[in-house]
């Protein structure tokens, strides 16, 4: 008999930031730890991730980060997390390898952090809990899901999965290690619900293989194809089949071709060394490699691929430059929140006079879980309850109808929000309580935070533009030396200027000279009071209110 307890800190109700905890008496496991990526709103924020306050706090209990698979949305917030809970992280071989690229990346020598490999044959004991896993297909290699085994019945975490045939080894669901699991008791899965409401996708990479073999046989030059990197068996595929053709390969992408090189290095993704080209960086296009056999895979995450393709049309790009002979095949469906980005970039595309042609959902296999996997997962494993995870609630909800129609009662479907804590005893939910969540926003490297009032600022910024004031003092004279200089960016309206930078600066220069006269000189103080009359005043004549910077310069130092 167990005290078990299920929540989300991040990855319910939206799209990212996954992580999943499971309590098990006094042991704390931690499933994934993921990024969102921002809003368009949100300025300057390069990443937002789960608020970990309730780990810190509890952080003697945990005993580590289990991990699914190696996607941002899965991975990125460990530099974060480690750096407060030094704790160990356990996933596949190459899971564990681009986690140690990530450190890298976050300037943290992975040698002093405590990764361990993990494959579908280890078991992880702690007290009379243990953790094993199983493989699943997914997008990238080494995709596993994870199972917290207890006194109580199993808590199955399967995240990014789907049930689809592939000869690649390292993309091989284990349908045996599934059932074994199903042959005992499951208390609960906790399934992703992205894909939830799709119906008949596309189950294999047939469509694919035939329109892109189509392209490679009748293409009488380059071939350009963009991609996400994070689609390391599509990439693959592509390389394969142009391989087969005669063809040579061209990656672009830079910060995708770490993973990619980690990928080739590790023998996860395989070119023929003599197939692979190096593009050398040019300043006259024509200079430019335009070898007829040539296929050139365009990778990023996000927007990149679109990106890059947009410069390579403008002749913007150092390495490849569009030519009429040129053919762009875009395999790159746009991402939830990049679909504006997509369309933008097509449009550009489109101008310019090259061949291009869009591979969509309807040829691209998806890689997260549609109805009929969910049901297939459910009909194996038989758990008590389910739990929706990962997903805008839409999603949830989706997942929720397909558990209805697989017989599941209300009561034993958990739609829950993040920081929703479900507890059990002995099997059956005795309580459910909340703990505080919510975003941290992460701001360059990962070392510097950002608040919701810098995002406000920002936002200011981005509308009302600013204006800048420097005051000369001498603090020994006790006096304001020069003319107060205002100086303003970005201002979208006519300042009726001469008048306001003498009101400005007769404000300014009475506020200093006031708090000069004073004993102690708060210069923070005055700095507010200054900003804060000339937003008065902006307010007043011009209805605006941009940011106000005010500097303070002491002359006598
Ligand atoms: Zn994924």
């Amino acid at each position: 008999m167990a005290n078990i307890k299920i929540f989300a800190l991040g990855g319910l109700g939206e799209n990212g930031k996954n992580m999943y905890v499971v309590e098990v008496d006094n042991h704390i496991f931690i499933l994934d730890a993921g990024i969102k990526y921002p809003d368009i709103d949100m300025y300057g924020v390069d990443a937002v991730i789960a608020d970990i306050s309730y780990l810190v706090k509890n952080k003697e209990r945990i005993e580590g980060v289990f991990i699914s698979h190696g996607h941002e949305d899965h991975i990125n917030a460990l530099p974060y997390l480690l750096k407060q809970i030094p704790t160990r992280i356990y996933g596949t071989h190459f899971t564990i390898c681009l986690i140690e690229n990530l450190l890298l990346n976050n300037k943290m020598d992975f040698k002093n952090y405590k990764l361990f490999r993990i494959n579908e044959n280890k078991i992880l004991k702690f007290g009379n809990v243990n953790v094993s896993f199983f493989n699943t297909t997914h997008s990238i290699p080494e995709s596993v899901a994870i199972s917290i085994n207890t006194s109580d019945g199993s808590i199955v975490y399967c995240t990014d999965f789907i049930f689809g045939p592939t000869n690649y080894g390292k993309y091989q669901t284990s349908f045996d290690k599934i059932t074994d699991l199903g042959k005992g008791h499951v208390l609960a899965v906790l399934a992703e619900s992205i894909g939830a409401g799709t119906i008949n996708r596309i189950k294999n990479d047939s469509l694919l293989e035939h329109s892109y073999k189509n392209i490679l046989v009748n293409s009488q030059g380059r071939i350009i194809v963009s991609t996400y990197s994070s689609d390391l068996s599509r990439i693959q595929k592509i390389i394969n089949m142009s391989v087969a053709k005669g063809r040579k390969i061209a990656i672009i992408g830079r910060n995708a071709k770490k993973i990619i090189d980690i990928a080739i290095d590790s023998n996860y993704l395989s070119i023929p060394k003599e197939r692979l080209i190096n593009l050398e960086p040019f300043e006259d296009a024509k200079f430019q490699r335009l070898d007829n056999d040539l296929v050139i895979i365009v990778t990023g995450v996000r927007n990149e691929p679109y990106n890059h393709l947009v410069k390579m049309a403008l002749g913007e790009d150092h390495y490849v430059k569009f030519v009429p002979t040129d053919k762009v095949i875009v395999m790159s469906p746009p991402l939830p929140g990049t679909e504006k980005n997509a369309i933008d970039s097509l449009n550009t595309l489109y101008r310019y006079d090259v061949d291009i042609e869009i591979f969509d959902k309807t040829i691209l296999r998806s890689s997260h879980a549609d109805k009929e996997d969910l049901k297939l997962l459910y009909a194996m494993l038989k758990p008590t309850f389910i739990v929706p995870i990962k997903g805008e609630y839409r999603h949830m909800y989706e997942q929720y109808l397909v558990a209805k129609d697989a017989g599941y009662q209300d009561d034993d479907i958990l739609l829950l929000d993040n920081g929703e804590i479900v507890e059990f005893e002995n099997g059956i939910i005795t309580n459910r309580s909340l703990i505080a969540t919510g975003d941290i926003f992460v701001d360059g490297s990962l070392l510097g935070n950002v608040n919701e009032e810098v995002i406000k600022k920002r936002e200011t910024l981005s509308e009302e533009g600013v204006l800048i004031l420097t005051i000369n003092y001498d603090i020994r004279l006790r006096k304001v030396v020069s003319i107060p200089n205002v100086v303003t960016k970005g201002l979208s309206y006519n300042l009726p200027s001469d008048e306001l930078n003498l009101k400005i600066s007769q404000i300014a220069r009475k506020i200093v000279e006031n708090g000069l006269v004073k004993k102690s000189f708060d210069l923070e103080k005055i700095k507010t009071a200054i900003e804060e009359e000339t937003l008065k005043l902006m307010l007043k004549l011009t209805k605006h209110r941009p940011v106000i910077i005010c500097t303070l310069v002491d002359v006598s130092k």
